[in-house]
């Protein structure tokens, strides 16, 4: 189950960059996978969702916002499920060492 008490409060400012997504009104079965997806089926869909994020103009509000609220699902701001789940978990064991 997802976590919302990581998201942004719902204010506009806060979203408004999701007007300017590439993604928006786009199929979303192309950056969110099907149940049971796997092997080079997972790979292609992914891909194809990343060269989208690869030319939009919010990419870096959206990859900060997937951190951020740690998305468990999707390709958000060009990033994978996995990609993101690395790097959180590279973040919270840098920070247990510091
Ligand atoms: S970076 Fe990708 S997922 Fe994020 S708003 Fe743009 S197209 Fe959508």
């Amino acid at each position: 189950m997802t976590c919302t008490t990581r998201l942004p409060k719902p204010v506009t400012d806060v979203w408004d960059w999701q007007l300017e997504g590439l993604c928006r009104g786009r199929n979303s079965a192309i950056f969110f996978h099907p149940e049971n997806e796997r092997g080079y089926a997972r790979v292609a869909r992914e891909s194809k969702a990343k060269e989208i994020c690869r030319s939009c103009p919010v990419l870096a509000q959206c990859r900060a916002h997937a951190l951020r609220a740690q998305e468990p699902y999707g390709v958000w701001g060009g990033m994978g499920e996995d990609e993101r789940r690395q790097i959180i978990a590279a973040t919270r064991r840098r920070l247990k060492i510091a």
